[in-house]
């Protein structure tokens, strides 16, 4: 397949979008809050928009369409790194194959299920795993094997992990096949910048120098069964206008090759990396001003694909981040491998970017619960095969809300009982209550709240 990204008609487009005038930016926003996305050029437009208070209309309209398709819940889940060691040499990454200094690590499975235990016991149910590239120390054999192992275990309480996600390198299909049969939900993988010459830069030696090898890798995926897939890029290398234009050029091209678009796109922005010199000092850091307007247009651009942020943002931003449109978030989270069974002070030396956040899965969900978000657990989807084109016919406005608010608070109920501290516990119990007094209408509301007593008399795992 051939490469379909070209930067000058990126260049081009966003060139031609500025100075557009106050009224066709209001219709374009206006266009929005029909949830039907929109296209290359209305979005350049947006992208260009830098006048304060057109600026506040975007982030209004990014608002209402989170609140109208979502609701106010957010998906939690842990990243789960089993090896750190890589063939390639990505200027901002601590794997980098030049960083002699790193500790590499390829965890065994007895480490991987001990990994999966501490995670279960803190209440998770949804794994990202991930590793570097590398043919002998993370092969796609080892990666399933790590899969099946983590699946496998069962800990106290009903424990398990019920959906594993995963971000490896770029695979040929037959081998997407093969991973799919493992059980997997979304297969993730982020171009990281979608600016060719910037592209070529940052990724000087291994197989991740082939752009195009990449950049098509979630269509391969696609036609080995995998039917959700997750795209993203790594804000700071390039001008964030072009990449999310480049995002957005990636999921249309999904969506007409495949029937179907991404079901997410993660906005992970440059972290410090050990021995990273790319990740040292950006060389286009975003501004909190920009990411919330990028955050808010791709909301915008594409209503129903969800949206992943890692926990590493400050509580403030997060919480305004929340409301403009993300849908999942990472909690709790190690990038060194083994990272959530030691706490050493020497997990830099084997981790693959420094974390600014590194509360506890309860911590979190208490501070989520504080600003009434809902902390979903949910898996009940991907379970029932409400998957791909399947999910995005469902994903209609009031749907999501209908199956994803209710199994939400199913799932934290459940957390709430078996793994939360007490206030914790209390700040919940509150949520919860709050929902069933303002979210659900009397019907649902029975069913809520006899299912919610089912809960308390011990019954788990309920969804619908
Ligand atoms: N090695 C595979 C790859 O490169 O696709 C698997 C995923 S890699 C372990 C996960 C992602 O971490 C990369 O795609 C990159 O976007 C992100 N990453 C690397 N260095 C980072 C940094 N310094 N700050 C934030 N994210 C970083
Ligand atoms: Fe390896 Fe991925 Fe890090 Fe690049 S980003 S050095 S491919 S682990």
């Amino acid at each position: 397949m051939k490469d379909f990204i070209n930067d000058n008609y990126i260049e081009n487009i966003l060139a031609q979008a500025k100075n557009t005038d106050a009224k066709h930016i209001r219709e374009i926003i206006d266009k929005s809050y029909e949830l039907k996305g929109l296209s290359p050029e209305e979005v350049a437009i947006l992208l260009q928009t830098e006048d304060n208070e057109l600026i506040g209309e975007i982030l209004q309209a990014a608002h209402k369409i989170k609140k109208d398709i979502y609701g106010n819940r957010l998906v939690l889940f842990a990243p789960l790194y089993i090896a750190n060691h890589c063939t390639n040499n990505c200027l901002y990454c601590g794997f980098r194959r030049d960083n002699k200094e790193l500790n590499r690590v390829a965890l065994t499975m007895e480490q991987i299920k001990n990994e999966v235990k501490v995670l279960e016991r803190e209440g998770h149910k949804r794994l990202l795993m991930l590793c570097g590239e590398h043919p002998e120390r993370s092969s796609l054999e080892y990666f399933i094997e790590a899969i099946e192992t983590a699946y496998s275990v069962k800990t106290e309480k009903g424990g398990e992990i019920r959906r594993i996600n995963v971000e490896i390198a770029p695979l040929e299909v037959n081998k997407y096949r093969k991973l799919k049969k493992t059980g997997i939900g979304t297969v993730v993988l982020f171009q990281e910048t979608y600016h060719h010459e910037t592209y070529k830069i940052m990724h000087p030696g291994g197989p991740k120098k082939d752009y195009t090898w990449r950049l098509t890798a979630m269509h391969r995926a696609q036609e080995g069964g995998v039917d959700d897939v997750g795209i993203g890029a790594l804000f700071g290398l390039y001008d964030y206008k072009f990449e999310v234009m480049g995002l957005l050029l990636h999921a249309l091209q999904l969506e007409k090759d495949c029937g179907v678009g991404p079901h997410t796109i993660s906005i992970p922005r440059l972290e410090p990396a050990f021995n990273a010199p790319a990740a040292i000092k950006p060389s286009n850091p975003v501004s909190d001003h920009d990411f919330k307007k990028l955050v808010a247009i791709i909301r915008m651009a594409v209503p129903y694909t969800g949206m992943i942020l890692s926990t590493r943002e400050t509580p403030e931003l997060r919480d305004e981040v929340f409301a403009l449109g993300i849908s999942q978030i990472s909690a709790g989270s190690r990038t060194n491998p083994g990272g959530y069974q030691e706490n050493s002070s020497d997990a830099f030396r084997a981790a693959q970017f420094n974390l600014g956040d590194t509360r506890t899965l309860d911590e979190v969900i208490l501070d989520i619960t504080e600003r009434s978000h809902i902390p979903s657990f949910c898996t009940a989807c991907y379970r029932l095969g409400r998957t791909g084109k399947d999910f995005m016919d469902l994903a209609k406005p009031g749907l999501i809300q209908k199956f994803c608010q209710t199994n939400a608070v199913f799932t934290f109920k459940e957390y709430l009982l078996d793994y939360a501290s007490p206030v914790t516990r209390e700040a919940g119990e509150k949520l919860i209550k709050k929902m069933l007094n303002k979210t659900f209408k009397t019907k649902r509301k029975k069913m809520v709240s006899d299912r919610l007593q089912k809960i308390e008399e011990g019954t788990r795992d309920v969804y619908i």
